[in-house]
C-alpha cells in the first residue's frame, strides 16, 4: 500500500531529502519516515507567486523501498530476422529501430551524415572556420537534429504512456533519472552525444545495422510498391518495408519524392528570428527576485500573441544556452538553440517565430507544394547575403528593431561565429518583420523587462517545423499511394521535436 502526497516547499527545502523527510512526517503526523521510503513523482516550480514554491508530487511507502527506479527493455536478437529499411538516424529513426528489435525484426539504418564522435568535428569547423559540410552539421549525423540540440524533453503529444516509455528508454540508455519526474524535462547537449551512442551499442548488438556516410538518393518503386533505396554510391538495398525518417532540414529528399511525383503537400510552418537576454535579467522578470540563489534552476518563458491575423510566438527556448549555427549548407544561415545539462551560460535564447501564410507564397507558386520550400530557402540565403563572412549573423537589439533604427553597437553573443549590425527590419519580409515588432510590444507588457536593448535579435530562425508533410494513410501509416512506405518524424509533418518524433517513430515501427 502507498499513499500520495502533494508538497509545496521552498527551492531550498525542495533541494535536500531531509528537509523533504522533515515535511512529509510533519504532515502525515509520524516521526518514523525515512527517504528509504519515498519516491517523487512529479517535480514543478510555481512561480506565478512573488515568492516561487517548488511543488513536489510523493508516493510513500509502508517499507523501505528497495529499488526506486527498475527499467527492463527487452530487446531480441535480430541477426537473421526480416529486415527492415530505416533512412535517417534521428529520434524518429532510432526509436523505430529500437521498436522493431522488441517486435523482432531487424533494423537497417542508412544515416548520410556520421557518427555523434566525428560529427563532433564538423560542428566544431562551423563554429570555428564556418564551414558547413553539407552531409555532417547540427541536423545531420547520428542522433539527427536532437544530438547537439538542447534535449528538451517536453512534448504538446498528450500521450502519456508514449512520453513516459520514450523517457524511460532514455534513461535505460544513460539520461538522468530526474527527466522522469522533472515537469519540464531536459538532458543537455553535452550528455546527449553519450546516450545516442548507447542507443546505437543497443541497436548493433542485438543484430541491427547502422551505415554512416551513406546517403539515400533514390528509392526502387515498383506497382506502387517501394521495394527499397538507392544509395550514393549507386548500390541497392531491398526490403520488404522502408521507413523514411530524414526530418525536415533533408530539401534533397523532398525535391526527390515531387521529382517522383510521389505525393508531398505544403504545409504551415513559421519564420522569425532568435532573441537573446541576460540570463539574469530573465531569471529577474520570472522569479521577481534581483538574483536567482542556488536552489532555482535559470528560468525560462513561453510567450504567444496574435498579431496582424498571424500567430506569434516563441519556440525552443534555451535558459543559460547558446544560440547556434545549424545551416546544412553553405551560403544560407539558420539559427537554432541549446543548453548543456547545467544550463549555466550567462545567456538566455528563444526562437521567436511568425506563422508563414498562404500569401506569402504567392511569388513561389511555380515550385507547386514546394512553395513553402522555397520561400524558406530565398529567406535563408537573403540572411547570407548580407554578411561579408559565411556563417556571421545578421543581428540588431531588440528596441532598436521596433524603431526601425541600425544598431551602433550589439550586445554581447554566445553565437560563437559571431554577429554583425545589419537593418533586420528592412531585411526580413514585412510580414515577419512587422509582426514581429508588434509582438515585442505585447511581450514587453506581458514580461516587463523584456522589451529591451539589452537582448539581440538574430537571424533566421527557419526550421521550427517542415513545409512540407508526407501524406499517409491514417490506418495503416503507410504512404497514401506508395505502400510499405512509411514516412515518419518531423520532416513527414507527425512530429516537432525529440519526444514527439520518438513517439512517431516507435508507432511506425509497432504498425510494421
Ligand atoms: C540546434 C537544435 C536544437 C534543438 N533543440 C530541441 C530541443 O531542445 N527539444 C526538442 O524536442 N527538439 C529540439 N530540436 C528539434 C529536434 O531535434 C527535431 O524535432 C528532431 O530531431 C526531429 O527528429 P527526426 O528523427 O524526425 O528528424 P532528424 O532529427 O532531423 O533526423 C533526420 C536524420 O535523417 C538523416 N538523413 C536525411 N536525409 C538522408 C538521406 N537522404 N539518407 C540518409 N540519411 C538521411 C539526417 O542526417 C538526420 O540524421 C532542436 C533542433 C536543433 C537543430
Amino acid at each position: 500500500m502507498s499513499k500520495i502526497l502533494s508538497l509545496t516547499l521552498s527551492p531550498e527545502n525542495a533541494a535536500f531529502d531531509d528537509s523533504i523527510n522533515n515535511h512529509i512526517c510533519k504532515e502525515l503526523n509520524s516521526s518514523d519516515i525515512e527517504p528509504s521510503q519515498w519516491k517523487i513523482l512529479k517535480k514543478s516550480i510555481d512561480a506565478r507567486k512573488k515568492e516561487v514554491k517548488i511543488q513536489l508530487r510523493i508516493e510513500i511507502f509502508e517499507k523501505e523501498i528497495k529499488e526506486k527506479l527498475k527499467i527492463e527493455k527487452h530487446y531480441k536478437d535480430v541477426s537473421n530476422s526480416e529486415e527492415v529499411i530505416i533512412i535517417g538516424s534521428g529520434p524518429a529513426g532510432l526509436f523505430a529501430a529500437l521498436t522493431l528489435l522488441e517486435r523482432g525484426k531487424k533494423p537497417i539504418i542508412f544515416e548520410r551524415g556520421k557518427d555523434v564522435r566525428s560529427r563532433r568535428r564538423d560542428i566544431a569547423a562551423i563554429n570555428k572556420n564556418h564551414i558547413v559540410n553539407p552531409e555532417s552539421n547540427y541536423c545531420f549525423g547520428e542522433g539527427g537534429a536532437g544530438t547537439y540540440s538542447d534535449g528538451k524533453l517536453y512534448t504538446r503529444s498528450k500521450k502519456r504512456g508514449s512520453i513516459i516509455d520514450i523517457l524511460e528508454t532514455l534513461v535505460f540508455h544513460g539520461a538522468k533519472e530526474d527527466i522522469l519526474i522533472e515537469a519540464q524535462p531536459h538532458i543537455g547537449t553535452n550528455k546527449l552525444p553519450k546516450i545516442i551512442a548507447n542507443i546505437r551499442e543497443t541497436i548493433l548488438s542485438h543484430g541491427g545495422e547502422i551505415h554512416f556516410d551513406t546517403k539515400v538518393v533514390d528509392f526502387i518503386i515498383e506497382s506502387n510498391t517501394i521495394k527499397g533505396v538507392v544509395l550514393q554510391n549507386n548500390d541497392k538495398v531491398l526490403a520488404k518495408n522502408t521507413i523514411l525518417a530524414t526530418g525536415h532540414s533533408a530539401r534533397d529528399i523532398f525535391k526527390l519524392l515531387d521529382k517522383k511525383s510521389i505525393e508531398i503537400k505544403n504545409k504551415p510552418f513559421a519564420m522569425g528570428i532568435r532573441i537573446e537576454h541576460p540570463q539574469g535579467l530573465i531569471d529577474q522578470i520570472q522569479y521577481s527576485c534581483s538574483e536567482r540563489g542556488p536552489y532555482l534552476p535559470p528560468a525560462s518563458y513561453k510567450l504567444v500573441t496574435q498579431t496582424n491575423n498571424r500567430g506569434v510566438y516563441s519556440f525552443c527556448m534555451c535558459p543559460g544556452g547558446f544560440i547556434v549555427p545549424a545551416a546544412t549548407n553553405s551560403g544560407e544561415i539558420v539559427v537554432n538553440g541549446m543548453s548543456p545539462s547545467k544550463r549555466d551560460s550567462v545567456f538566455s535564447n528563444s526562437g521567436i517565430v511568425v506563422e508563414v501564410k498562404e500569401e506569402d507564397l504567392t511569388p513561389y507558386e511555380k515550385y507547386g507544394e514546394l512553395k513553402g520550400l522555397f520561400y524558406q530557402m530565398a529567406l535563408e540565403k537573403s540572411m547570407c547575403k548580407i554578411t561579408p563572412v559565411l556563417q556571421v549573423a545578421p543581428a540588431q537589439r531588440m528596441v532598436d528593431f521596433i524603431n526601425r533604427k541600425i544598431s551602433n553597437k550589439l550586445n554581447k553573443t554566445s553565437y560563437q561565429p559571431g554577429i554583425l549590425s545589419q537593418p533586420l527590419h528592412e531585411i526580413l519580409p514585412e510580414s515577419i518583420a512587422h509582426s514581429l515588432s508588434n509582438s515585442f510590444k505585447v511581450f514587453g507588457k506581458k514580461m516587463k523587462g523584456y522589451l529591451t536593448n539589452e537582448a539581440n535579435i538574430i537571424g533566421l530562425e527557419s526550421r521550427t517545423s517542415s513545409p512540407l508533410s508526407i501524406p499517409r494513410d491514417n490506418e495503416t501509416l503507410q504512404h497514401i499511394r506508395i505502400k510499405k512506405l512509411y514516412p515518419c518524424g518531423e520532416g513527414a509533418g507527425y512530429a516537432g521535436g525529440i519526444v514527439s518524433a520518438a513517439i512517431d517513430g516507435k508507432k511506425v515501427a509497432e504498425k510494421i
